[in-house]
């Protein structure tokens, strides 16, 4: 293969390069000669007459071959492209549905939030805001949830999460701060699933 050399003159370096050319093009001309001696027998592979004029280029008929043989292969990619693409597209159109619905369902429940809200008396843009009305309605049914189970409680003790002392312990008085025995902290937590719709709440020592 030619490559210029800087060392040398440009007319120096013409006169490699056309070397090198003449060298290449006798080579190819033996090659294509070789090859049109064996396309003699190959049919003119599903060829109109205009067509067979040109494909009696061995270079032709190898393009041709070449492509077709890859037909199969061609068809199975065009296939599986197209799935893809229509995959894609109705993933597309179900996440599209999904955020919808999602959406539908969170407007609906900042709806009853705010409703929630102003039914225990709290006022829009004062109390509350509608970026964080759900959250608001959320803590103010758990105060509420807790003031429920502490009036319900009349004052007896109730069992607590992680209630393990060592003494003789009843329980937790809401009203306090540690359990009967003094041995745990003692508070209402939310329990999982807690919602201004569905309130629940549970004592639990920290
Ligand atoms: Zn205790």
């Amino acid at each position: 293969m030619f490559r210029e050399n800087t060392q040398l003159t440009r007319e120096e370096n013409i006169k490699l390069a056309e070397e090198s050319s003449a060298k290449a093009k006798e080579l190819y001309d033996k090659i294509i000669a070789a090859v049109a001696e064996g396309f003699k027998h190959v049919p003119k592979y599903g060829s109109t007459k205009a067509q067979g004029v040109k494909f009696a280029s061995p270079v032709e008929v190898i393009s041709r071959l070449e492509y077709e043989s890859r037909a199969a292969y061609n068809l199975k990619s065009t296939y599986n492209m197209r799935d893809r693409m229509a995959k894609e597209a109705a993933d597309k159109e179900e996440a599209i549905k999904t955020k919808a619905k999602l959406d539908e369902e969170r407007s609906v429940l900042l709806g009853e939030a705010i409703q929630y809200l102003i039914e225990k008396g709290l006022k829009i843009n004062t109390d509350f805001t509608i970026t964080n009305a759900i959250e608001k309605a959320n803590n103010v049914a758990f105060e509420l949830e807790c003031q429920r189970k502490e009036d319900s409680a009349c004052g007896d003790y109730v069992d607590f999460s992680g209630q393990n002392c060592e003494d003789e312990c009843n329980g937790w008085n809401p009203g306090e701060r540690r359990c009967q025995c003094g041995n745990r902290r003692v508070s209402w937590v939310e329990s999982y699933g807690h919602s201004f719709k569905d309130p629940s709440v549970y004592a639990e020592a920290w």
